[in-house]
């Protein structure tokens, strides 16, 4: 009734009586302060209360009126949350507020009523609107609202709204710029003031206005040249100091989000320094730390400590890697050309971070975020028809390829004159004579240099000399450094010197006399078959690496049995990288108590090998080894560094080194400094691997999973942009674990993943030959020799023929071919173990091995880049370039396993004898599982809905059996992890290659886990060689299956096969999100991707904005883009 009343007012031309007016409108505000009824009714859906409240406040001018309808309005938003401010704003009601803020202005002096009003609703109105900054400043409402501060600073009753929807101006980038002119910032500083239990809450929202105009580069350097910086961790101080029932953490909160966001700019982080803030930060954070409620002040503190960490470079003359390789010749344009023409002080870092850009800023667009995330998503999916669809390619003519019929010789064998049952037909590699070379075994120095350090090891029978009164483990452990090749002692080029000194001075000094006695070494080849510690140090002579290895790593000496017990991915505990990063920033505030002692360095001539007593011994001079760095920073500390690839200058992420002259029950705190990915499987439940010399000795040689407080997380050495290749400078990251060691003076050895040398490799081949039977065609051959010198095996895996009769000679031959390649990514080592698992079976005595042998022709390259694993490489080949980005165009003289490797591929696609499937093994450091991507043009264009006429497309769905049936089988293995996208960044891939160019529609990468699973029967445990190798053994089980599926004689029995495949297309019609494509980098942005900040509440580092990050990925990651 009341409305109607208004409603006709408003409806009048002029404005009538305003004695009416403000009776209908008091009325109306009566009736609602007093009855919950009227409000509901007056904002319920189909009500027109809301419109004609706002048009009477259009209408009317009398203040009176006014002032009664702006209660009205008050009313009814204050309660109910934001439905009905929502209301309001559809119903166009903050351009009328702002409208009326307009005219109410020019009344001088304004109402102060009326401003209070209006601007308490607006603080409501505004944070639903999104375009209410806009409006705002379209009206002209910044500068009323500003002004009106200005002159009521001491009116706390106007303070509070009028802040409360500056706070809301501001939180528009445009406004904030245009805030900041006007003075504001300076405003604002006028009002926050030291502890006080009165105003919080305007307090609380000074501040919180503030840090969003602080986010605005401008406001943030005219905070700084105001000198607001100091003032602010005044504040703080005081703040802390006082509040000591901790009621005000907001207000704390508020403060340091204000030195949050100033110190986004380099003046701020100098000013921060200037005035002790590290100190400062340090310091009320260590006491907020107990009180677990204080959580988000003491993560917002580490948050600003670690930005403002000065950036230093690596404590390395270059990152360079220290050894280079000579190329028979440097393409221009390659990235070994680039590398070495970077001027000397590349490394050289400067804070770059920002200001170069704050030009910018002051035209700061609206929405400019939105803009950058939406087109990130698909551009690295091929769109590209053409290059979706196999064919095309220049391949070597035959002619060319005729070089390779050699490595076929299974296709011409006629095997006349073979005796079925008599010996093999292939030529076994003849063994190495047994050996009884001696076997010297220099040591890591003792502690007390008097003794005698050098052992000699009688390989033949295994034994070694021991002092008297000592316990032979003790003497063999105290005695055994590492194992060396015979006359390996002797220094070579890249030998440190002082370690040779070491060594020649023990040769001198005599031995302490007394009865010696032999030891008995246990015999690993009764624990592991497939190893034989001789055998392989007969292998590692023949192996060729740039720094002249000549030193063996006792695990790859003794070998490797998978523990017996589960070894779980273990649980983050609260708050660990949160204490490591404040160890980390204690260095800054106590340098005098870091040692900074270098214990190892390969940069040096002379590799100093402290001998104190007071400092654990490092060694990575062996095979795969890549510690390049050293540093004692405390007692019980160091920092390590990794050596690059060689000719690189980054790919740091494998490691292998050995440490000695330990005490037991200490925990150390091991510190990689110069990892590379911005995230890490060590931040969710991975541990690194160790093996103890003494634990091998006594009956247990294995690479066990340890480590504690195991966390990954950016730290403060940054490399330039030019040696980053053209990208920001960018920081590293420290992988950092701590152990707590069992024996004393023990020799430990420490890995990324379990270890599998080239060596390793040509052992075990070595050994597979002692498993032939006579049903087994086994051929061994040397693809070609790699850049360093190293040969390629290539094997030739099938059944012999039963006899020589045509049928089953031509059964023989026309077996289809299973193509299978690993260890392209040396630092990849869990590749070498499926492998492994693979071979195995396929020599094995068993049916199905039996079966499988007669149904496929098995061409395998166990080691595609044995340079990068022999060099310790995490990528690379000696070329400097990840050889699987170099299929499309393989260079035979850079990249020759991969030339010859696809020369075989194109030899037998020119017999039009292409393989059934082709898969080549990886490793991945950022999933979980073992999983496969393969090549589908269906699945590719579904991600991307730019083709229209997808639908159109005829694709056979034989490229999702396999997985399929390995999801079934191997317990390791995901479906839901797989995927059939074809990515440009990954065109260069062998999968992609062999896929497109040579025609094999199950061209596969199957990636396994470094860490661990998260599903099927391992769920919660980390992954071990004796899952790895069951991996590479289902393998060959499903290949099996998918003989018989596709074989018409067995479908019946396959039917269920063929039931669940139907499912499978089924379902992945329905639903393309089956297969996970993700951005740039293969790890998902899913569950566990933790701001590298992991702990901070809902805090996130402007710097650290994930989309900003080049993420490395795995075994087939974007390639850097240099110039991006
Ligand atoms: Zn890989």
């Amino acid at each position: 009734m009341l409305l109607g009343q208004l409603e006709r007012m408003n409806g009048e031309a002029v404005p009538g009586d305003a004695e009416m007016a403000r009776h209908v409108t008091g009325k109306i505000l009566h009736l609602i302060q007093t009855q919950e009824k009227t409000k509901k009714e007056m904002t319920a859906k189909g009500s027109s209360g809301m419109e004609v409240i706002l048009a009477a406040l259009e209408n009317m001018q009398d203040l009176q009126t006014v002032l009664n309808i702006l209660c009205i309005l008050n009313e009814l938003v204050s309660v109910g949350g934001g439905n009905r401010v929502g209301v309001l704003v559809s119903k166009g009601g903050t351009a009328i507020l702002l409208q009326l803020l307009l005219s109410a202005s020019k009344d001088v002096p304004p109402s102060e009523e009326l401003m209070l009003q209006l601007h308490s609703i607006l603080a409501k109105v505004g944070p639903k609107d999104k375009k209410f900054g806009v409006k705002a400043r379209v009206n002209g409402a910044l500068n009323i609202t500003v002004n009106l501060l200005k002159q009521n600073l001491q009116n706390q009753k106007l303070l509070l709204p009028c802040l409360q929807v500056l706070r809301v101006y501001s939180s528009n980038t445009v406004n904030a710029v245009s805030l900041g002119k006007n003075g504001v910032v300076e405003l604002l500083f006028k009002i926050i003031g030291p502890y006080s239990k009165k105003n919080t809450s305007i307090q609380k929202v000074v501040l919180d206005t503030l840090t969003v105009l602080l986010k605005s580069k401008a406001n943030s350097r005219r905070a700084v040249d105001r000198t607001y910086v100091p003032a602010l961790l005044t504040i703080y101080q005081d703040w802390h100091r006082n509040d000591t029932r901790h009621r005000h953490a907001h207000i704390r909160k508020g403060i340091l989000g204000c030195i949050r966001n100033v110190t986004n700019i380099k003046l701020g982080r100098k000013a921060f320094l200037d005035a002790d803030g590290m100190r400062i930060l340090y310091s009320t954070s260590t006491e907020c730390l107990p009180v677990r409620t204080l959580d988000p002040l003491v993560n917002t503190s580490s948050l600003i400590m670690r930005k403002c960490f000065p950036k230093n470079r690596l404590p390395v003359p270059t990152i360079k890697s220290v050894f280079q390789y000579r190329l028979p010749h440097v393409p221009a344009e390659g990235p070994v050309a680039q590398l070495y023409r970077q001027p000397p002080e590349v490394d050289d870092v400067v804070d770059e971070s920002d200001d170069n850009d704050d030009a910018d800023t002051e035209n700061d667009t609206e929405n400019e975020e939105d803009d950058r995330d939406c087109c990130l998503q698909n551009d690295d999916i091929e769109t590209d028809l053409n290059k979706l669809r196999p064919g095309e390619q220049a391949s070597r003519t035959m002619e060319e390829l005729r070089m390779y019929e050699r490595f076929f010789s299974e296709l011409s064998e006629d095997f006349q004159g073979y005796h079925f049952h008599g010996s093999s037909p292939c030529q076994t590699p003849s063994l190495p004579s047994k050996s009884l070379s001696r076997i010297v075994v220099p040591t890591a120095p003792d502690m007390t240099p008097s003794d005698s350090n050098l052992v000699q090891l009688e390989c033949a029978d295994r034994a070694l000399d021991q002092r008297p009164g000592e316990g032979l483990e003790q003497a063999l452990v105290r005695e055994l450094g590492r194992v060396a090749l015979d006359g390996g002692a002797a220094p070579n080029g890249q030998r440190p010197a002082a370690e040779s000194e070491v060594e020649r001075e023990d040769d001198c000094s005599s031995h302490s006399s007394g009865d010696q006695a032999v030891l008995e070494v246990p015999d690993t080849a009764a624990l592991l078959p497939l190893h034989d510690p001789e055998l392989y140090v007969e292998m590692v002579k023949d192996t060729r690496s740039v720094p002249q290895y000549s030193e063996v790593a006792y695990p790859d000496y003794f070998g490797h049995i998978a523990p017996t017990y589960r070894e779980h991915i273990v649980e983050r505990l609260y708050g660990v990288q949160r204490s490591k990063i404040f160890q980390d920033i204690e260095r800054m505030i106590h340098p005098n108590d870091i040692l900074d002692k270098v214990v190892y360095d390969l940069d040096l001539q002379s590799c100093p090998v402290v001998d104190d007593g007071e400092c654990l011994k490092f060694n990575s001079l062996f095979e795969s080894g890549n510690l390049r760095k050293a540093v004692q920073v405390r007692k019980f500390e160091y920092d390590l560094i990794l050596n690059s690839d060689i000719n690189s200058n980054h790919y740091h992420q494998w490691f292998y080194f050995e440490v000695s002259s330990m005490r037991a029950g200490t925990p150390y705190r091991f510190n990689i400094i110069n990892c590379e990915k911005s995230n890490s499987q060590f931040n969710y439940g991975m541990q690194v691997l160790m093996y103890s010399v003494r634990e091998a000795i006594n009956g247990r040689p294995c690479w066990v999973r340890t480590g504690t407080d195991i966390c990954y997380y950016k730290n403060h050495f940054s490399r330039s942009s030019i040696a980053a290749g053209g990208q920001k400078g960018k920081s590293y990251y420290t992988m950092t674990f701590t152990v707590t060691f069992q024996h004393k003076d023990d020799v430990c050895y420490f890995a990324y993943h379990y270890p599998y040398t080239y060596s390793t490799l040509k052992m075990h081949l070595q050994k597979l030959e002692a498993l032939r039977t006579p049903q087994i065609y086994l051929r061994q051959d040397v693809l070609c020799e790699t850049l360093g010198g190293n040969s390629c095996p290539l094997l030739t895996i099938t059944a012999m023929p039963q006899s020589t009769s045509n049928d089953q000679i031509c059964q023989f031959r026309n077996r289809p071919y299973v193509f299978l390649t690993a260890r392209v990514h040396p630092g990849e080592t869990n590749a070498s173990w499926v492998m492994k698992g693979t071979l195995e079976f396929l020599m094995g005595t068993g049916p199905v091995a039996q079966s499988l042998r007669e149904a496929y022709i098995f061409k395998i390259v166990p080691m595609l880049n044995p340079d990068g694993v022999v060099n310790g490489n995490h990528r690379c080949s000696l070329s400097g370039e990840d050889l699987n980005r170099q299929w499309q165009r393989p260079n035979p003289d850079l990249h020759p396993t991969i030339f010859h490797a696809k020369g075989l591929l194109q030899y037998l696609s020119a017999l039009q004898r292409v393989p059934l499937v082709y898969c080549d093994y990886h490793g991945h450091s950022r999933k979980k599982n073992v999983f496969m991507y393969g090549c589908s043009i269906k699945e590719t264009v579904w991600q991307t809905d730019v083709n229209a006429t997808s639908s159109d497309l005829h694709e056979d769905l034989g490229y999702r059996t396999l997985p399929k049936i390995l999801s079934q089988i191997a317990p390791a293995f995901s479906m839901a992890s797989c995927s059939f996208v074809v990515e440009k960044s990954k065109e260069s891939t062998a999968r992609v290659v062999v896929w497109r160019e040579i025609g094999v529609q199950k061209s596969y990468t199957m990636e396994s886990t470094l860490c661990g699973c998260d599903q099927g029967k391992y769920k919660g445990l980390q992954i071990g060689t004796r899952e790895l190798e069951e991996m590479g053994a289902q393998f060959c089980v499903a290949l099996l299956r998918l003989k018989r599926l596709s074989s018409p004689l067995e479908v019946r029995h396959a039917s269920h096969f063929l039931e669940a495949e139907g499912d499978l297309i089924e379902t992945s019609c329905r639903n393309t999100s089956s297969t996970t494509y993700v951005l740039k980098e293969d790890e998902p942005s899913f569950m566990e991707e933790v701001d590298y900040s992991a702990e901070s509440d809902e805090e996130t580092d402007p710097q650290e904005n994930p989309g900003d990050e080049e993420h490395l990925s795995d075994s087939e990651a974007v390639q850097q883009h240099p110039f991006t």
